[in-house]
Order: C-alpha cells, then sequence, then structure tokens
C-alpha cells in the first residue's frame, strides 16, 4: 500500500475527509459512507464494524477481506487508513457494498432457465488427488453434482440445460457460449478446489463472480491460470451483469455455509474464463477443497453432494426472492434493507 499518496494529497491542502487516492484509487472514509446509510462506526484496533438495526458490516484495515451480514466477502481494494480514520475504496462502495445491501430488482427479468456448467471432463480430469486406481478426479464429482442439481432445479420448476452431460471435454469459452444460445437467465459453473499447500487446514466452500473494471482479481487461487483469471483489468461482457452476479455469489456463498456447517472461504472475485463472457449473471462455485481429507470424502459422498445441490437451490431461490419483480420479496433481506433504508 503505497500511502504517499495520500501524504501528497495533505500536503496540497486537500482535507482527506473528503477523498484520497492511493494505488490510483479513490477512497473515501468509511465513517461518512456508514453515516450517510444509517450505520454506526466502532473501530477497534485495525478492525472496523458497522452496524445497523439488522445490519453487520465487519472490515479490517489494509486488508480486503470484509463479513457483510455474516458472510465473507472479498472486497476489490484492501481497507486503508489515514491517523485512524478508515478509508474505503470508492469503487468498493458502488461495485459491492451498494450491490449487496441496495440490491435492484430486475424489471421485467424472470428466471426459467438455469445452465450449469460442470467444471472439466474428457480429457481434462481438472484437480487430481490421490493416485492410481485411488485417485480422485474433479472432472468425475462436478458432472454428478450438476445432474443432482439439475434434478433438484426441475423439481421446483426450472428449466436446466448442461454444457456437458457426459465425460466430454468442452472448451472453455464454449461454456458461456452455450448458455448464451440457449437464453438462460444463470449460469452457474461448478468445480470442487484443491490446496497446493495448509491440505489439512484449508477447506469450505468459495463462490467467484467477475472482478469489477480496473480492479485485479481477488486472489492467487490454484485454478487461476487455468482458467486464464489474470487477463488485465479491462470490462468483460460478464461486467454488465456483476452487480447481479455478486448478489447471486452472496447468498449462494451463505446458503453453503449455512446448509454444509462449512468454512466461509468468501465471496471471491476473478475473471474466470467460464464467466467472461456470459451474458447473464455468472457465477462459479468451487464447493469445497478435495485435498482436506475430511472434506474431500464428503465430496466423493452422493450423500453429501444432495445436501450441497439443495443448498445451492436454497441460494438461487433467495437469489430469485430479491431480483424478481413478481416473485414475494424475501422477509429477512427485505427487512434488512427497509431498516437501513428507515434509517438513513
Ligand atoms: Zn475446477
Amino acid at each position: 500500500m503505497k500511502l504517499f499518496s495520500v501524504l501528497a494529497v495533505l500536503a496540497f491542502g486537500f482535507s482527506v475527509s473528503n477523498a484520497a487516492f492511493i494505488d490510483g484509487q479513490e477512497y473515501v472514509p468509511l465513517g461518512d459512507w456508514a453515516r450517510a446509510n444509517g450505520l454506526h462506526t466502532v473501530i477497534a484496533n485495525r478492525e472496523v464494524v458497522l452496524t445497523g438495526k439488522t445490519s453487520r458490516l465487519a472490515f479490517e484495515v489494509d486488508s480486503a477481506q470484509a463479513q457483510i451480514n455474516g458472510v465473507n466477502v472479498r472486497l476489490s481494494f484492501p481497507l486503508a487508513s489515514d491517523r485512524g480514520t478508515p478509508l474505503i475504496s470508492k469503487m468498493d462502495i458502488a461495485s459491492t457494498l451498494r450491490p449487496l445491501l441496495f440490491p435492484q430488482r430486475t424489471p421485467g427479468e424472470r428466471i426459467t432457465t438455469i445452465c450449469l456448467d460442470p467444471g472439466h471432463g474428457g480429457k481434462d480430469t481438472g484437480n487430481r488427488v490421490g493416485s492410481g486406481l485411488f485417485a480422485h478426479n474433479e472432472k468425475s464429482y462436478t458432472l454428478p453434482l450438476a445432474l443432482e442439481l439439475r434434478s433438484q432445479l426441475r423439481k421446483v420448476g426450472f428449466k436446466v440445460i448442461l454444457t456437458r452431460s457426459r465425460d466430454v471435454y468442452v472448451e472453455l469459452p464454449e461454456r458461456p457460449a452455450i448458455a448464451n444460445r440457449a437464453g438462460a437467465n444463470l449460469f452457474i459453473s461448478l468445480h470442487f478446489n484443491a490446496a497446493q499447500v495448509d491440505k489439512v487446514d484449508v477447506h469450505g466452500p468459495e463462490t467467484y463472480c467477475i472482478t469489477p473494471v480496473g480492479a485485479q482479481s481477488s486472489n492467487a487461487h490454484g485454478e487461476d491460470g487455468e482458467f486464464g483469471s489474470t487477463v488485465g483489468t479491462g470490462p468483460t461482457v460478464a461486467n454488465r451483469r456483476e452487480n447481479e452476479s455478486l448478489l447471486l455469489a452472496y447468498q449462494i456463498q451463505r446458503s453453503l455455509v449455512e446448509n454444509l456447517h462449512a468454512t466461509d472461504r468468501s465471496v471471491r472475485r476473478a475473471r474466470f474464463a467460464v464467466l467472461r463472457d456470459a451474458t447473464m449473471p455468472a457465477i462459479l462455485i468451487e464447493g469445497g477443497y478435495m485435498t482436506n481429507p475430511t472434506e474431500g470424502q464428503k465430496i466423493y459422498s452422493a450423500a453429501y453432494r444432495r445436501e450441497m445441490a439443495a443448498a445451492i437451490v436454497k441460494g438461487i431461490l433467495a437469489y430469485q426472492r430479491i431480483t424478481e419483480e413478481t416473485a414475494l420479496p424475501s422477509a429477512m433481506t427485505t427487512n434488512k434493507i427497509s431498516a437501513i433504508r428507515h434509517a438513513e
């Protein structure tokens, strides 16, 4: 973090209580934003907590990890601080906080068709854990999860298409293209993760959505290179729906963590090749770590994948309640939002 830019701003006499530029990003005091939105700010050492009647947002200075109403969400830029005043990037206010706390309904759009993308396939095994006869290939678990999820989504009335229904290789850009051609309303890519180090300590689901324009993708992820997520910071097709994609990722991550009683590895951002060209809200779920001995055994069991599919369905339905004009509003989310709005 280059703080000299803040100092430069100070030296020229501008007030940092308005804005500061850090590493080229415009930052504003987090407390000002909180006050304007009816939230109370408490600062303890490096931790900053904003609370409202039914909302709690937690941040840490110099960290991009935030917790928004109980769900971990990776910011695009770390929180900064100027002489004890926590600063947040304007980009994170616009592309992280606002879409989650003040979600917009999507007029006239209904979710009827969902495209599921079972990761890898054919010559591409995905992550491979173990060796020889005992090897577990990621591609062998993403497909049964997708088939189970398809069956559960059909039961609640959705049409479902798959980018592959057999053990075949499908090029990455072809996967969102299938969803686009079918006019799918949501695109959900299904994967399982593998850790290179800390194999015992690292476990839990992660849910990805497209990185905002101008931001770096959020993490040094094992599959970054494979998925081609490190492709500059320019706009992609998927950025047109990035707010909805974030909300979908958030609702699904919340449901996975709550229903599977799993460790929350956070909503994250990446310009994965399977997300970049999607014209509809699009996310990628890493359902857990095959490399963790306990979580790996769960992933290999049909019973756990059934629970995971059920959790994903609940997340989709929560998203639908929030975004569809004709759907009944979700009591929980609506209460939270109206509480914040009334306090404005
Ligand atoms: Zn994968």
